[in-house]
């Protein structure tokens, strides 16, 4: 085979070459090509995005182009001005990423070393955790959550067996795709079980959609505790790209070591400025309309006879079983046929024939039972 290898293949790092990317909602379907390859542009009928958690709706934002000559300061006052006065940290705990997905990676980098140390995940949980490992070289290990009928918690036992060897907990809740929160108390417990020996990440990327079970007051109780969060989600900025690692002085000035020199652009800083304070308001009542909806398509989904499950969401999705895989499969398909775009869960562990609906716009949603019906 060797001599088939192209010279890219050969000069490349070997685990990259085979390496799948994240197949995000968008590169399974753009340019209506599976495998997310943009080489076609012909236009298709507009699909209905219910597969990447985004937010329904659009806010109206005037740009300053008055210093885009400039460099942006490294991390922007206004952005880091905003965000403080929203979580109420210093800002000294506060670092600003491209996404909370940047962050997931700095603290990988951060504290891992390459083909020697691994991060710890509990399945099913969000994809990036382990492909940014894979990428740097770290090791993955699996401690997954409790069954469905157990609630999808934490499973302490197989976390306790893992002290010592893993440098990074990824921790999810609310859970994607699971929606669920994880119990305070068994966050806690994580915590002091790797207290001397690994960083607990909470990811709190739909945290506005219950925000009063944020883990936030962690910080100042634990050395070992860094939170993610992001404007993707309740903010409805995905296509902003800006996220916040919120983490103890020491944390946020080591993995400032490791991002780029300029991460966040000024538009981006001016953009996330103005939905961190004047648009908060605007931000609690999308939350609202949301979970609203939410409550509605979830009793809708348990009459389904094809539905055999539909679990219980704190984040702006709803995770469901079909009976079988046959009933998953033409579900799905009847969707994308009229241009409806849902996730598949059903590969990930435990999630056999499940798929996962983000709650979009009250219009987006009646299309979908329309079409279901
Ligand atoms: C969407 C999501 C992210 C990434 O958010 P970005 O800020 O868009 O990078 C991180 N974690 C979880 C659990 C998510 O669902």
């Amino acid at each position: 085979m060797s001599s088939s290898l192209t010279l890219i293949e050969k000069l490349a790092r070997e685990e990259l070459v085979d390496m799948v990317p994240y197949q995000s909602a968008r590169r399974l379907f753009s340019h209506g090509n599976a495998n997310g390859a943009s080489g076609d542009t012909k236009q298709t009928t507009p699909k209905v995005w219910l597969n990447a958690n985004e937010a329904p709706g659009k806010g109206e934002y005037q740009l300053s182009s008055d210093n885009i000559n400039r460099y942006p300061d490294f991390q922007p006052d206004n952005l880091l001005n905003a965000y403080s006065e929203y979580c109420g940290l210093e800002r000294s705990q506060i670092l600003a990423t491209r996404g909370a997905d940047e962050g997931i990676e700095l603290i990988i980098r951060s504290f891992c070393r390459a083909y020697r140390d691994s991060i710890l995940v509990c399945p099913p949980t969000y994809g990036m955790y382990a492909i940014s490992a894979e990428n740097h070289g770290a090791g993955i290990v699996k401690a997954p959550l409790q069954s469905s009928d157990q609630g999808m918690q934490l499973n302490l036992d197989a976390l306790t067996s893992q002290v010592g060897k893993v440098k990074v907990v990824f921790l999810c809740s609310p859970g994607n795709p699971t929606g669920n929160l994880l119990a305070k108390a068994d966050i806690i417990s994580a915590i002091e079980l790797f207290k001397d020996s690994a960083i607990v990440v909470v990811d709190e990327a739909y945290i506005e959609f219950s925000p009063e079970q944020t883990s936030l007051d962690l910080l100042a109780q634990y050395d070992n505790v860094v939170l993610l969060r992001t404007l993707s989600k309740a903010f409805a900025l995905a296509g902003l790209r800006c996220g916040f690692t919120l983490a103890s002085k020491d944390i946020i000035t080591l993995l400032s070591k490791v991002i780029a020199p300029y991460p966040i652009s000024a538009p981006v800083a001016e953009i996330a400025s103005k939905a961190l304070s004047t648009d908060l308001d605007e931000m609690s009542q999308r939350v609202q309309t949301c979970n609203n909806s939410k409550a509605t398509l979830s009793t809708w989904l348990n009459e389904r006879e094809w539905c055999s499950e539909v679990f219980d969401s704190d984040a702006n999705f709803i995770l469901f079983r079909c009976i079988n895989t046959h009933e998953k499969k033409r579900i799905f398909d009847t969707l994308v046929d009229k241009n409806i775009l849902i996730r598949d869960q059903s590969k990930q562990m435990q999630l056999e024939n499940c798929l996962r609906i983000s709650i979009g716009s009250e219009h987006e949603i009646t299309q979908l039972k329309e079409a279901l019906s």
